[in-house]
């Protein structure tokens, strides 16, 4: 028999065989498509094959039974289908029996084909994969409207298989992707890692420079300055180190410890006195309620509350106040703790609040790295995640924000199933109306 050639094209084969669709698992979205061809044409067998250069393989089949069925593939001799395939056209066979081109083929002997209407497959760069097509064991007249329905169908599944090809390839990009991603961030990460000591030394260095003779007012205020700034950059690099750990899910890096909440407070305000009293912002007592020991890292969820803390004094206009009060919420295995921090602030606008926890965002683009890197409420966000809390703000903007953390008395239901399940982080129940991982809440106000 004559195998023509547009069969062996090979950007045909190579288009084939990119797909990976050859000997795939059977698809009950395909199954369908080839049942309903069979019940509409009301035809014994309804066939989805994708044709190579030495077999043909059913990617989709219905009516057929024995062995065929089972290896849901024949060699290239006994296929009907490679006819399409080899001119991109409907082949459409009455009897077999009489029909020049099929006649000696083995499948009408031995599998009784003897009416066979396909249509192709067609790509829409052109190339042919396959064949729909109705298959008869007796001989009959196939009728137009057999073969639109047939085209119909054809095309659906063209784009169905064009969309499953898009969806790996986009799976393949995204773990690159990620790949890449953690590639690139682990470089990131060593680089600031590698920032930090020579920052230090240059800290220390200057820091004895008063010592090593009599300086100029010019040059103690430039040294301060060079201080206070340096300050700033290490803090940014610290923060920048525990929010890669965590995303990592280094939660390794959490030290738990039952600790008071007013300490925890008591610790935060000390922390930014020196800086309110610098800026004539009064620091109000901290207002308790009725409050039980909570589990924490004791010092990371400090180093939270001072950055609310230095936020309220970084923007609250000297005069202002900037006050903190701890409450409780919830009982027994629900108990939580809830800080918040208030200033008489600028306060944000709603659709900034909803941007706010976006690692670098500042909304002073203007500010220097001294005053704003955008980082801290990201680090805020991470660490209150990791105890299984939640971060939100209220704000009237032009008055003043309250920024609300919420932790959960004991902390992680279990932090000690951390070893062995890194980030998954078995949270205590939130409370209505507030969303998970530190998201704005309708409590946004303007
Ligand atoms: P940073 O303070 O380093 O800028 P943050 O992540 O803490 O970074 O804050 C991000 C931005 O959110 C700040 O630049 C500021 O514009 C805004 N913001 C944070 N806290 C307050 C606040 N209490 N009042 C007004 N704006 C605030």
């Amino acid at each position: 028999m004559h195998i023509p050639n547009a069969l062996f094209a090979p950007d045909r084969l190579a288009s084939l065989h990119q797909r990976h669709l050859m000997d795939a698992p059977k698809d009950p979205a395909l199954d369908r498509v080839t049942e309903f061809v069979a019940r509409m044409l009301r035809a014994p067998v309804a066939l989805l094959t994708l044709v190579d250069r030495d077999r043909q393989f059913f990617l989709s089949n219905f009516g057929l039974s024995g062995l065929v069925a089972c290896a849901r593939q024949t060699p290239i001799r006994y296929s009907f289908c490679q006819y399409v395939v080899a001119h991109g056209e409907p082949f459409i066979v009455n009897d077999a029996r009489v029909h020049p081109l099929v006649r000696s083929n083995p499948a009408t002997r031995e599998l009784n084909v003897v009416a066979y209407a396909g249509v192709p497959l067609i790509t829409p760069d052109g190339k042919t994969l396959g064949a729909l097509s109705a298959v008869d064991i007796k001989p009959r007249q196939w009728k137009p409207k057999d073969m639109e329905l047939l085209n119909a169908l054809a095309a659906h599944v063209v784009t169905e298989l064009e969309l499953r090809a898009k969806k790996a390839e986009l799976g393949k990009e995204l773990r690159t992707w990620q790949v890449n991603e953690t590639e690139r961030l682990t470089a990131a990460r060593l680089t600031v890692h590698d920032l930090r000591t020579p920052l230090t030394g240059l800290l220390l260095s200057l820091e004895m420079l008063p010592q090593m003779g009599t300086l100029t007012k010019d040059q103690e205020d430039l040294i301060s300055m060079c201080l206070r700034t340096g300050a700033a950059l290490k803090k940014l690099i610290d923060d920048l180190l525990e929010i890669h750990a965590l995303e990592r899910g280094d939660m390794f890096a959490l030290h738990w410890t039952s600790v008071a909440p007013s300490r925890l407070a008591d610790q935060a305000i000390e922390q930014v006195r020196a800086l309110a009293a610098n800026k004539s912002i009064e620091l109000t007592p901290i207002v308790m309620g009725e409050v039980r020991d909570v589990e924490v890292d004791d010092e990371k969820i400090t180093r939270v509350l001072v950055n609310l803390l230095a936020n309220g004094i970084k923007f609250t206009t000297p005069g202002g106040r900037v006050g903190t009060s701890i409450t409780m919420t919830g009982e027994s295995d629900s108990a939580a703790i809830v800080f918040a921090v208030k200033d008489t602030g600028l306060g944000i606008k709603t659709s900034d609040a909803r941007r706010i926890f976006n690692q670098g965002l500042r909304l002073n683009e203007s500010a220097s790295i001294e005053e704003s890197a955008g980082l801290g409420l990201t680090y805020c966000k991470r660490i209150i995640e990791a105890h299984g809390g939640s971060i939100w703000l209220e704000s009237v903007y032009g008055k003043g924000s309250t920024f609300f953390i919420r932790i959960p008395c004991r902390g992680l239901v279990s932090h000690k199933s951390l070893f062995n399940s890194t980030l998954k982080v078995k949270r205590a129940p939130r409370r209505k109306n507030e969303k998970q991982g530190g998201e704005i809440t309708d409590r946004v106000q303007t």
